[in-house]
């Protein structure tokens, strides 16, 4: 701005204030309004600082207490008031101060039978109000009296002022005292009878904006507790319920239609969850543990506070610290590395979990070289059935091919249509091998160098302790009663047989999946509840279906479609069943209940967690999770089996117990389901299945007499399901089950396939779970080319990688990513070989065994995070945590410290495959602290690996990716193996449950054949890395520049261009949800009024004085006639559009 406007600016407001000359003030009013009317707001923002404000509120103060007022210098200068006010964020303080609070208020009283000058004032009044704290203060000197006295009794005239002084009421009301206030005063009933007039008589919908702002009104009073208790009093809910009946599906009414679902439910009436306990049906005794109560805390933030008692604040007054907060800003503690706690006698026990270091290999040959080729002869080096780094560009493409050839397995040298484990076979039989064709009995043709064991034809010990529950018989179709619920009515005896007969008729074929070992396996697995029945698909077997599933398009409006379903069971509960079908406590309500009537549920098998199910309508069902053993909380994770159903009819489930405050079930993720039926016809798949899915809060609070944490919240998932056959059996899960007792049938898979003469596979107990369940760890690297002391020198002299997974139990896909990694780790691609003969490999797929059998989703048996307890876990407490990091502390202590150490998980909120990382500098920089490059120096070759999965692994994203080491992490496997380990490269690898939105997969749902290929590209990028890196033997850059020169499909990823995306992009989690999820309080998001609004409707006023037209003379707001999509368009927000 130039000088001269500067000094001239500051003038005129001098001037301004000072002068009592009518014809100055008039002539000065009038340069300020044109001056403002153009340009932008950084003119009035300048005029703000220049003390504008105080200007004008002077001189409104000065000129409204004279004995008779100058109307011709109070209009002008309220507009100006109201221009100026709304972008003033002390406006109201400023009115404040200089009494213009009351002036405009005695103004208005004065004016109101003057509607020019009332509306004037009520603009005014409005803009002031926007600060909670100068409401309240208005609502004190009877400003809502005034209000209510013009916008009651129901009238057509002077609709403009009507609508104005609704605006400022419903602003007055977000203040508390205001809205008890107006409780007391019966304001609420006057409210909602206006509103019924308003509704009865604006039948053309002229008048949206002024039925807005009254329903608005409502919404702020029903903030406070008693405007809840009034409103329902005064059948608010029946009242607006009805609304919703006219209006739903009428996109235009939108503005209208968005309050009132608001208000539905905030109102609806708050009750405990239908379950006799808060805390889980199970409890485990911990062996030590004095205390019987589960020391699992609850976070504060998840309640919900009726801040009722509260005072008035105004929101940007507290303006809270982003997450930032919990950044390491302590140089110290970031580069200190904390004592260890394992004496040197402690850590020697885990030598014997690193025998290859001591071991010295007396079985192999002392010669090197030609004896080992056998298999190179015959041919089937090529191989690479196990693994499937991703091939090509696109994997779009590939898709459509897995479209083509459904059946078909990826291999290459290996017919598919042999049986799995005749291809096992040929892999791991050395010198023998047997080409015999056995199909449909599976079992018999395992068997491995050692141990000759026919699971198949094995006799079933009486004591067996597990068996298949029959779901797929005819007879239990017939009679539903005698289900498997009543384990003892089981035929115990005929699992292998059953498995047998079904097998023959038919047969199939997954890689590394043996339903025999399975159930052999199975009898293992201790659960707290005593399983003793096997789900299914578990034993069946899943295989990838051979298309990809895109992310579900969310239909717009659907969640509001869901909510008014709700509400009407408290509206009309005469139309609800509410009839328990399915519970843990109360077993006998299945007795009771007609079967054909409804479906039926189950989950008594491993990591199967429903406690109850209710039958609302007779195609929708309440379900109820199990919350984590000994612990109230966690309930996300689900796996359950439902029968009964009659196909092509929707079924609406909902779960609504869940504690997560959003979920990807909103942006396109859909839950997994398995049909017996389908299986048995050959397709054996866990398929993403669902529609009309969203994930909202309810209004079910946490029992506070039985968790003694009153008024936690819970969120309903509901998805829709159309059945494929009738009378099926599926099963339903959260996302694609795995397994402990998959994981050690899928360990023994494993090493019976490897060939022991190359590989060495030590599959070894890392530790006893709580639960009794043995840890497994895994090593793999190759077997030395000899016994001569060089070779068997070099297998020592491999440097380390530390890979782990499923500490949390609900994160199965991690457990899906991690089967990738197991399955190249040792298949014969040469990059796999590669990698055994320059790294030895220690695994510990699953540390979480007891969470997973248990269903838990996020703890242990004592109802601890696991992932939090890294710091000082206890070998009595903690044991598989307090055991890995034993083991990595004696890597570190022989000078052995893992190049990689990362830890497997799966992430909820966000898409994609990404990495967390711990990175000094980037902790401090982002918490804002000065880095002196002097003092901090930083390897970056953390980033390394992420940079090279970006490029070769579809579903990475780097943009994703985070290296910040956070105070609330200070307990997580990644810090601590980071800081006390002094792992430079130390990651959390997180896959999302849904999808991705970026590369090749983008707009996919993830499937387990994409996870899988996730574990096998971390093997790849652990190559690249090597490639890489400046260790790197001459040797290994040799054999891999070779390797990767005949692989094409990997050169061409490396040289693809990284997407665009880089490192410091960080993407937000999600964009707003489209509806709100959150209803009870007002969160900043809620945009009810557009900022300016004011200044349009001053506008519009002008425009029609000047047209002459005065005011309303047909009595329709006339912004509406002349745009009818005017109000749709702009008051919808973003949340309510569809998507685009
Ligand atoms: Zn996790």
């Amino acid at each position: 701005m130039a000088e001269q406007e500067t000094s001239g600016l500051q003038v005129l407001l001098s001037t301004l204030q000072s002068s009592s000359d009518r014809e100055t003030i008039l002539n000065i009013l009038q340069v300020l309004t044109e001056l403002l009317s153009v340009g932008t707001d950084r003119r009035i923002h300048y005029m703000i600082s220049k003390g504008g404000s105080e200007a004008l509120l002077q001189t409104l103060v000065d000129s409204a207490r004279t004995a008779s007022p100058d109307y011709n210098i109070l209009l002008p200068l309220l507009r100006l008031l109201v221009k100026v006010g709304q972008r003033d964020k002390k406006f109201g303080q400023k009115a404040l101060e200089l009494e213009a609070l009351d002036v405009t208020l005695i103004l208005a009283r004065k004016n109101l039978s003057h509607k020019q000058t009332l509306i004037h004032c009520l603009w005014v009044l409005q803009v002031f109000a926007s600060r909670v704290t100068i409401a309240a203060m208005l609502g004190i000197n009877g400003a809502m009296e005034l209000l209510f006295k013009v916008i009651t009794p129901y009238s057509r005239k002077h609709t403009r002022i009507i609508r104005a002084a609704m605006e400022v009421l419903a602003v007055l009301l977000k203040s508390k005292s205001n809205s008890r206030r107006a409780v007391n005063r019966g304001y609420l009933n006057g409210l909602l009878r206006l509103h019924q007039d308003w509704q009865s008589h604006d039948t053309s919908n002229d008048f949206i904006q002024l039925r807005r702002s009254l329903l608005l009104c409502l919404k702020h009073i029903t903030n406070i507790q008693s405007g809840r208790d009034a409103f329902l009093g005064a059948q608010g809910m029946e009242i607006l319920f009805a609304t919703t009946q006219n209006y739903l599906g009428n996109q235009s009414m939108d503005p209208i239609i968005s309050i009132v679902i608001q208000i539905l439910r905030k109102c609806y009436p708050k009750c405990s969850l239908p379950l006799a306990t808060a805390s889980s049906y199970y409890f485990f005794s911990v062996p030590g543990d004095i205390s019987s109560g589960p020391p699992c805390t609850i976070n504060e933030d998840d309640f919900e506070e009726d801040a009722e008692e509260e005072e008035d604040k105004d929101s940007d007054s507290e303006e809270t610290k982003e997450e930032d907060d919990d950044l390491e800003t302590d140089l110290k503690k970031l580069t200190s590395k904390p004592l260890v706690h394992w004496t040197e006698e402690e850590l020697n026990q885990y030598e014997a979990m690193c025998l290859e270091l001591s071991y010295n290999f007396q079985e192999l040959e002392s010669k090197s070289g030609e004896e080992m080729s056998s298999e190179e002869d015959l041919g089937i080096h090529q191989c690479t059935y196990f693994c499937h780094i991703p091939i090509q560009t696109s994997s779009k493409r590939h898709c459509q091919e897995r479209d083509r050839r459904p059946q078909e397995l990826e291999t290459s040298g290996i017919n598919s249509q042999d049986p799995p484990l005749k291809q096992i076979k040929i892999m791991n039989s050395t010198g023998n091998l047997s080409y015999e064709e056995t199909p449909g009995k599976l079992g018999s043709c395992l068997s491995s160098n050692n141990q000759e064991e026919d699971y198949s034809r094995r006799e079933a010990p009486n004591t067996h302790a597990s068996f298949i529950e029959p779901p797929w018989g005819a007879e239990m179709y017939s009679c539903p009663n005698k289900n498997a619920f009543l384990s003892s009515s089981i035929m115990i005896d005929e699992t292998s047989e059953t498995v047998s007969k079904f097998l023959e008729r038919h047969p199939m074929d997954i890689p590394f999946h043996n339903p025999y070992i399975y159930i052999a396996k199975a009898e293992g697995t201790k659960s707290v509840p005593g399983f003793k029945v096997l789900a299914f698909p578990d034993v069946w077997g899943h295989h990838s279906p051979p298309f990809a599933q895109s992310l579900l398009e969310r239909k717009c409006g659907i969640q509001r479609a869901k909510i008014v379903e709700d509400v009407q069971r408290f509206i009309q509960p005469d139309k609800v069943i509410g009839r328990v079908v399915f519970s843990l406590d109360e077993p006998w309500f299945l007795e009771c209940t007609d079967a054909s009537e409804c479906l039926r549920f189950f989950s008594g098998f491993e990591s199967g967690n429903l406690r109850k199910a209710i039958q609302v309508r007779q195609f929708e069902y309440d379900l109820l999770i199990n919350a984590d053993v000994n612990c109230a909380q966690h309930q996300q994770w689900f796996y359950f089996k439902v029968s009964g159903m009659k196909a092509a009819m929707p079924y609406r489930f909902n779960v609504i117990n869940c504690e997560k405050v959003n979920s990807q079930f909103n942006y396109g993720m859909q839950p997994t389901m398995y049909s017996v039926k389908e299986a048995l016809q050959g397709r054996p798949h866990w398929v993403r299945v669902g529609y009309d899915i969203c994930y909202y809060k309810n209004n079910y609070r946490q029992n506070s007499a039985a968790a003694g944490a009153p008024g936690k919240c819970h969120y309903t998932l509901t998805f829709s399901i159309t059945f494929p056959h009738n009378e099926d059996v599926c099963y339903l899960a959260y996302h694609y089950p795995y397994t402990y007792t998959a994981l050690m049938a899928h360990l023994d898979l494993l090493e019976k396939s490897v060939n022991h003469k190359k590989i060495y596979f030590h599959h070894q107990v890392l530790c006893k779970t709580l639960g009794g369940n043995p840890c497994p760890l895994v090593t793999i690297t190759a077997m030395p080319k000899s016994n001569s002391s060089d070779h068997v020198q070099q297998l020592r002299q491999r440097p380390y990688h530390v890979i782990v997974a499923r500490v949390h139990p609900g994160e199965s896909n991690s457990s899906w990513v991690m089967k990738g990694t197991l399955e190249f780790l040792i298949s014969r691609d040469p990059i796999a070989e590669l990698l055994r003969e320059n790294f030895i490999f220690k695994i510990i797929p699953m540390l979480n065994p007891d969470g997973v059998i248990n269903g838990n989703h996020r703890c242990s048996l004592r109802g601890e995070d696991l992932n939090r307890q890294w710091l000082s876990p206890s070998a009595q407490h903690q044991p598989t945590i307090y055991h890995t990091k034993g083991l990595l502390h004696y890597l570190n202590n022989i000078g052995r410290t893992p190049v990689v150490f990362c830890d497997f998980h799966g992430h909820s909120q966000k898409k994609n495959v990404f990495f967390y990382g711990c990175s000094i500098k980037e902790t401090l920089w982002q918490a804002g602290c000065p880095v002196d490059p002097s003092i901090v120096s930083e390897d970056v070759g953390y980033r390394t690996l992420p940079k090279i999965l970006d490029k070769v692994a579809p579903a990475f994203a780097i943009s994703s990716c985070s290296f910040l080491v956070e105070k609330s992490r200070a307990s997580t496997a990644r810090v601590v193996v980071w800081r006390e380990i002094g792992v430079l490269r130390s990651y959390t690898m997180e896959s999302s449950y849904c999808g991705c939105n970026q590369g090749p997969y983008k707009d996919l749902q993830l499937g387990t054949r994409e996870l899988e290929e996730m574990g096998a590209t971390f093997c790849l990028g652990l190559f690249l890395l090597q490639l890489k890196s400046l260790t790197c033997s001459s040797e290994f850059m040799a054999k891999a520049s070779a390797l990767l020169d005949s692989r094409e499909d990997i050169q061409h990823q490396l040289q693809r261009s990284s997407s665009g995306s880089s490192i410091d992009v960080e993407l937000d989690d999600e964009p707003p949800c489209m509806e709100e999820i959150d209803y009870s309080t007002d969160c900043s998001s809620d945009q009810e009024t557009d900022v300016y609004e004011l200044d349009q409707q001053i506008q519009e006023m002008t425009l029609a004085e000047a047209r002459g037209d005065g005011e309303e003379k047909n009595g329709v707001d006339n912004r509406s006639l002349s745009s009818p999509e005017f109000y749709v368009s702009k008051h919808l927000t973003n949340k309510y559009r569809t998507s685009p």
